[in-house]
Order: C-alpha cells, then sequence, then structure tokens
C-alpha cells in the first residue's frame, strides 16, 4: 500500500476502499505490516487481532459487511469490553480477563463495517496521565519516543499519531482522551456525558467517564462520533437525544461564531510555546471572522481537588467488585476470605489505582463524607453553572489543553500531585458533563540526544455546551482548517 493512503485521512481511506482503489484486505495487511514494524518500540498496542482483522477485511471485500466504515482499521483503548481476546484495563488484577459481552460503541464500529485492528495501552483502569501506570509496560510518543504520550489513553492517541490505525476510541473521566490528543498531535473528542453509551466500559467514575473518538482529523472524528453516538437501552444513563448528520455540515464555518476566553486558562503556569499556541489560535478565529469574547469561569481552580475527591470516591466503590472471587486475579496461597479479598488485591493492583481507592474510601467514609464528597458534589454544580454562564455569551471556549508539551519518560511518576495537575485544564468539562474537543495547535520546539531538533505537538481545547457537538466540530474545524497541522506526521524511528 502506497506510503499517501497511511498518510492520508479516515475518510480519504474509506473511500479509496469503497472505490476499490485498493482493497480492505490490502489495507488490514499493510497495517498490520506497520504495527509490526513499529509497535515493538511504541507499544501502543497490547493486543493485535491479526486473524480476526483480516477474516473482518475479507468479509468487506466480498460484501458480506458494508456501512461508512467498511474497512477502515481501527484501534480500541484496553477498557472496552470484547467477546473476543482480553480486557485487561492494563491491570494484573483483568491479566487473563475476558469479557463475554462486547461493548456497544465497539458493536457499532462493526456494524459501520471498521476493522478493528486491536486493543490499545492505557494507566491501569484509565487512571493516569502518561501512559506509565501500566502493568505491562510504558507507551512512548511518536514525536520523541523518550517522552510519554499522554494518558490515559496513550495508546490509542500514539497508534493514531504513528498511523497504525486509521481512527481509535479512547475514554475520557478528566481528561484522558483530550491530554494524550494533544501531545500526540492528533484530534480527540469528548462528547457529551450520555452522548455514548457506556455499555461494556469498564468503570472508572461512572459519573465522568465517558468513550470518544481520536484521529487526525476534525471530519474523521466526527465520522466515529456518528457511529458511536446514540442511546442504548442497556445505559440508562445514555441519552434518548437524537444524533444529528456531524459530518454533513462540518465544512461550513459557523457564521457570527462567538469565541469565549477566560483568564483562568491562561495562567503563568503555561509554557510559552502554549501561550504563542494559544494567542495563534484566537487570531485564527478572528482571522475568520469570529466574535472574540471574554468570560469568567471563576470556580476553574477548584476543578482538580473537586474532581479528584469524585473520582477516587466512585472509583472506590466501583473497584470493590475486584475481589478475587467473581473477576480475574485471586491470589494463590489465601488463608480465609478476608485474606483471599486483601491478598488478591494487594497483589493485583498498581500502586495509583490503590492510592485512588485509598483516598476514595477515606472521602466517602463516615465523619468525612460530608466534608469531602458532599461539598465536592457542591463544588461541581458551581463549576457547571460557570460554563452556563459562560455559554449565554459565547459559542464556544477555547484555552489549551495543557499547560505544556509531552514529558520526559518517569518524570513526574514519583510526583502524584504533578501528574495530577496535568488534567488542570480538562477535567471541569468533565464534572460539567460538556462536550470538549482538542484539536493540533502547533508545536513547541526542544532539543534531543546530538542537539537534535525535536518537534513536540500541542494542543487547543474547544468547549461547548452539552448536546452541541455539531457546532464544536464545526467551530473545531475552522481552526483546523486556517492552520492545516492535521497532516503533520512524526518521522518515526523503525
Ligand atoms: N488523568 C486523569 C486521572 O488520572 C484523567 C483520567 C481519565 O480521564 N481517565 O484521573
Amino acid at each position: 500500500m502506497k506510503t499517501e493512503l497511511f498518510q492520508s485521512t479516515l475518510i480519504g481511506l474509506r473511500d479509496a476502499i469503497a472505490a476499490r482503489a485498493v482493497s480492505a484486505t490490502e489495507v488490514t495487511r499493510a497495517y498490520l505490516d506497520r504495527i509490526e514494524r513499529h509497535d515493538g518500540l511504541l507499544h501502543a498496542y497490547h493486543e493485535v487481532y491479526r486473524q480476526r482483522a483480516l477474516e473482518r477485511a475479507a468479509a468487506v471485500d466480498d460484501g458480506r459487511v458494508c456501512g461508512v466504515l467498511a474497512g477502515v482499521p481501527v484501534a480500541i483503548k484496553d477498557n472496552l469490553c470484547t467477546e473476543w481476546g482480553y480486557t485487561t484495563c492494563s491491570s494484573r488484577i483483568l491479566e487473563n480477563y475476558r469479557s463475554p459481552y462486547t461493548a456497544t460503541a465497539v458493536e457499532r464500529l462493526e456494524r459501520a463495517g471498521a476493522v478493528i485492528l486491536g486493543k490499545t495501552n492505557l494507566d491501569e483502569f484509565a487512571m493516569g496521565s502518561s501512559t506509565e501506570n501500566c502493568a505491562f509496560g510504558p507507551t512512548r510518543n511518536p514525536w520523541d519516543p523518550q517522552r510519554v504520550p499522554g494518558g490515559s489513553s496513550g495508546g490509542s492517541a500514539a497508534a493514531v499519531a504513528a498511523d497504525v490505525c486509521a481512527g481509535a476510541l479512547g475514554s475520557d473521566t478528566g481528561g484522558s482522551i483530550r491530554q494524550p490528543a494533544a501531545l500526540c498531535g492528533v484530534v480527540g473528542l469528548k462528547p457529551t456525558y450520555g452522548r455514548v453509551s457506556r455499555f461494556g466500559l469498564v468503570a472508572f467514575a461512572s459519573s465522568l467517564d465517558q468513550i470518544g473518538p481520536f484521529a487526525h482529523t476534525v471530519a474523521d472524528a466526527a465520522l466515529l462520533l456518528q457511529v458511536i453516538s446514540g442511546p442504548d437501552p442497556r445505559d440508562s444513563t445514555c441519552a434518548d437525544v437524537p444524533v444529528p448528520d456531524y459530518l454533513r455540515g462540518v465544512d461550513e464555518p459557523v457564521r457570527g461564531v462567538r469565541i469565549g476566553i477566560a483568564k483562568q486558562y491562561l495562567s503563568d503556569a503555561n509554557d510559552p510555546a502554549v501561550a504563542a499556541a494559544a494567542e495563534r489560535a484566537v487570531e485564527v478565529f478572528r482571522g475568520a471572522g469570529a466574535k472574540v469574547v471574554e468570560v469568567d469561569l471563576p470556580h476553574t481552580e477548584y476543578g482538580i481537588p473537586t474532581y479528584y475527591i469524585v473520582a477516587t470516591a466512585e472509583a472506590s466503590s466501583n473497584l470493590a467488585r475486584y475481589d478475587g472471587v467473581r473477576y480475574g486475579y485471586r491470589a494463590p496461597q489465601a488463608e480465609d476470605l478476608e485474606d483471599l479479598y486483601s491478598s488478591s488485591r494487594a497483589e493485583g493492583f498498581g500502586d495509583e489505582v490503590k492510592r485512588r481507592i485509598m483516598l476514595g474510601t477515606y472521602a466517602l467514609s463516615s465523619g468525612y463524607y460530608d466534608a469531602y464528597y458532599v461539598r465536592a458534589l457542591k463544588v461541581r454544580r458551581l463549576i457547571k453553572r460557570d460554563f452556563d454562564a459562560a455559554f449565554e455569551k459565547c459559542d464556544a471556549i477555547l484555552c489549551p489543553t495543557t499547560t505544556g508539551p509531552a514529558f520526559r519518560l518517569g518524570e513526574k511518576t514519583d510526583d502524584p500531585l504533578a501528574m495530577y495537575l496535568n488534567d488542570v485544564y480538562t477535567v471541569n468539562a468533565n464534572l460539567a458533563g460538556i462536550p470538549a474537543i482538542s484539536v493540533p495547535a502547533g508545536f513547541a520546539e526542544t532539543s534531543g540526544p546530538g542537539g537534535r531538533k525535536i518537534r513536540l505537538p500541542l494542543g487547543m481545547q474547544l468547549l461547548g455546551p452539552v448536546f452541541k457537538e455539531e457546532a464544536l466540530l464545526r467551530i473545531a474545524r475552522m481552526c483546523e482548517a486556517a492552520v492545516e497541522w492535521s497532516s503533520a506526521r512524526p518521522e518515526l524511528v523503525a
């Protein structure tokens, strides 16, 4: 398969397959070869479904499978359940876990004809911002293998960036799609809470988790969102809200669009390259005829403490099911039931997961519940109200996705607080349940070994009102169309 096809878009590839310029089997083989060549270093994948992918591709080629994604090779985060292969969540506790069912979002991808290449790496149970909290080794950033891809969906972001799949799914509880998308130079979208069914997504924090797409372009992300969105009787939190045609108007700029800028996101903590990218993005919108307005989000600074109470509280409850009896790992030499529970959990969970379970259990315990959990819920409401007020004045809020580019592997592993601060610009969208998209916004330059210049991608985020993904995608496309960074690709070291 020609390199141009790898470097084309998901839609371009889909069209080439539909026009029979290339067969789904050729495409699948080419991607599988590319995985073989590059994934030893990157470790974006946990498991590759070689045989299954080729069978699916053959079914596309002989017309047994069709749909808007027919033959398109995609990857899915390894916290999405599939009846085939393993679903590990990057945890020892689920190392040999095989799910009896498939996540709705994955089922919908397949029904649309996508070829699922494999499962991608993540921070254990999606807890982390670097894809280093992994039982089976970290993922590396394709732009600089010494650096992290971000997390927790780092495997999916790196896989798209390195063109070892044409698009991918991740999950975002506090930024896990947008932050790695920014650090890997791809588009990542967290939909409105309730837009995409969570059935079959291994729960981390159920009131925050959402599945969403990664792709090279806004239009590609729109197509993937289209396929996975919509009500599902198997998830009662999945909203019965009609799914518009996200692709149809995506190229049409939103006339008279009002872009909100909040001073709370333009802090001194931002790397100079991020500050410059933010200014550039504002200019891009001005140039496209947007009205730029100031908005105030006064409770922004409480986002991190609020998130880390709500998310850990929910996680401590959700992860209680891993008891050595019903799922996965069981400690081999337990003396009694109590010992079976505690040893299985002590040996099966990694440090970060244990830290979260302890924090969450503490916040929910009697005597502390009101002071921590209930108070966090109240602040969560204030954060939501900030956004409601801001969206009276603007159609989307523009802000950086992260304060800086990708950091080095190991740089923050001993400092959980520094790691948590990666989410400072992303967690509030989850607390408020609103959709948010990260788009490539240029590069920070740094030097690598031997003084070699390295470009590290940066991302800008656009946040919109609930269920306004259609407008959000069009606004994101305005930014993308003006800069054309979406075509930039890392030079991979084989
Ligand atoms: N980095 C955040 C955390 O560690 C967000 C993770 C996520 O969105 N899954 O909780």
